[in-house]
């Protein structure tokens, strides 16, 4: 690995005007790390990648590089593009485990962080960086949010999470784990118990349902369900997953590794949503995909669909009438998911948008003063890079937050 990476780090042309790091959504400064690689400056290059994105170690592994750093890198229009993230989890990869933590003098304004996937894990470093104490308040047993309970092992070993947690503890940051805001303590209390500010990052992991016959059935289950406990699940030997997204392409690879051996996923249309190279790699798991099936309702059998008719556009121009049953032992609907409702029940003056997300303002402040939210629980299902970005901006627009109250 090391030598490919220094072969790598050297074709790259040092560009002016980098287009990779316009195509990074934190427009990590890959240039300059790149020649700090080249030039033994590891630990340095491992603090710049750090300060810009404290997920760097995760995003150099599950980012969509082809859409974003590989896919404008220059060399990509003639020839194959500089592939930094390789060299990104090379360095980041070493230093979270490093890297030196300092703790700056407490500030006496302390915040509460609710949910501790990226979005709240970026919050929670900044903070503690500029010197805040921070409580993080996480309703599941460990920290990760989908990172842990979402993406496979085989993809992202869930170790990174440990060694994040450790990190995050050294630094000050205070993990209540096993314990959901909104249900048992509520924002209120937090406020009565003295946070002058509060981020909300609790994602986007209620799974989104068909409205159909047969979701209840016994033979049925949600990806994001799956995902968090694939061996709890005995799926069967044949099973059928409704949606084509990248999540859907997780769950017929992680049945594929726990014994499933026919695997199809199935799409209304011929435009899906997953990216290329998760597409590739399900199928070469041995994953099928069928496409033109718009699903009418679930048996005990499987799932029913009814056939597109295409036109020469591959536009659906209509259904045949006979419906089609299909014999799977399981059927496990992926179809993307929205934020609960929780928070927004058991807060007053908190308002959410039609499809749940969270009202923020250009400081990613909630409509409830001081309170303030990132990640998908304001984009909606996105990505992990993405929730890093949002969740920086709501850091720094906290720490301006807390500056001006006054005492
Ligand atoms: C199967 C799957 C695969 C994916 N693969 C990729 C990929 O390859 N690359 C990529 O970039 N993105 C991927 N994503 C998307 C990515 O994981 C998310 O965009 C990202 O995790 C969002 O981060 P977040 O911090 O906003 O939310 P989450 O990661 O969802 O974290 C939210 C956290 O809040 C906690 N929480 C919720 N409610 C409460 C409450 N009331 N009180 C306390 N805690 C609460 C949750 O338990 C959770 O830990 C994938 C998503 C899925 C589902
Ligand atoms: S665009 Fe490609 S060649 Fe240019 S600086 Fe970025 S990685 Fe290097």
């Amino acid at each position: 690995m090391a030598l490919h990476i220094v072969a790598e780090a050297n074709r790259c042309l040092n560009c002016k005007n980098p287009r990779c790091q316009q195509g990074c959504p934190v427009h990590t400064p890959i240039p300059m790390i790149i020649q700090m690689f080249k030039e033994g400056r590891l630990m340095e290059a491992g603090q710049k990648l750090f300060e810009n994105n404290p997920m760097s170690a995760v995003c150099a592994i599950v980012c969509n590089h082809e859409k974003q750093c590989a896919g404008s890198c220059i060399r990509g229009i003639k020839d194959t593009p500089v592939h930094f993230s390789s060299i990104e989890a090379y360095i980041s990869d070493m230093y979270l485990d490093r890297m030196t933590v300092e703790r700056p003098a407490k500030k006496d304004k302390k915040a509460a962080v609710i949910g501790c996937g990226p979005a709240g894990m970026t919050v929670a470093i900044k903070l503690a960086q500029a010197g805040y104490p921070v409580t993080v308040f996480e309703w599941k047993g460990k920290i990760g949010g989908l990172l842990q309970y979402g993406i496979p092992e085989f993809r992202l070993p869930k170790s990174f999470l440990d060694r994040y947690q450790a990190r995050m503890e050294e630094m000050g940051i205070t993990i209540r784990t096993n314990t959901t805001i909104g249900s048992v303590l509520m924002i209120d209390e937090l406020i009565r118990d003295g946070y002058s500010s509060i981020f909300i990052g609790t994602g986007a992991e209620k799974p989104r349902t068909l409205g159909l016959q047969g979701e209840s059935l016994g033979n049925v289950l949600f990806g994001l369900n799956y995902l968090a406990n694939p061996r709890g699940h005995k799926l069967g030997d044949t099973v059928a997953i409704i949606g084509m997204g990248n999540a859907a392409m997780d769950v017929a690879r992680t049945a594929l590794r726990n014994g499933s051996r026919h695997v199809t996923l199935y799409a209304r249309s011929k435009n899906v949503t997953a990216s290329s190279s998760e597409i590739a790699y399900a199928e070469l798991d041995g994953a099928e995909f069928v496409f033109g099936m718009q699903i009418e309702k679930i048996t005990d059998e499987g799932p029913v669909f009814k056939k597109a008719v295409f036109d020469e556009n591959d536009r659906i121009v209509g259904y045949e009438d006979e419906p089609v049953q299909i014999h799977a032992d399981s059927t496990v609907i992926s179809i993307s998911q929205v934020p609960r409702a929780k928070l927004v029940r058991t807060t007053d003056g908190l308002d959410a948008g039609e499809r749940g997300t969270l009202t923020v303002d250009e400081n990613y402040m909630t409509t409830r003063p001081g309170v303030f939210a990132a990640g998908d629980v304001v984009t909606g299902a996105k990505t992990v890079v993405h929730a890093v970005d949002g969740a920086k901006q709501a850091a720094a627009a906290m720490i301006r937050y807390m500056e001006a109250q006054a005492d």
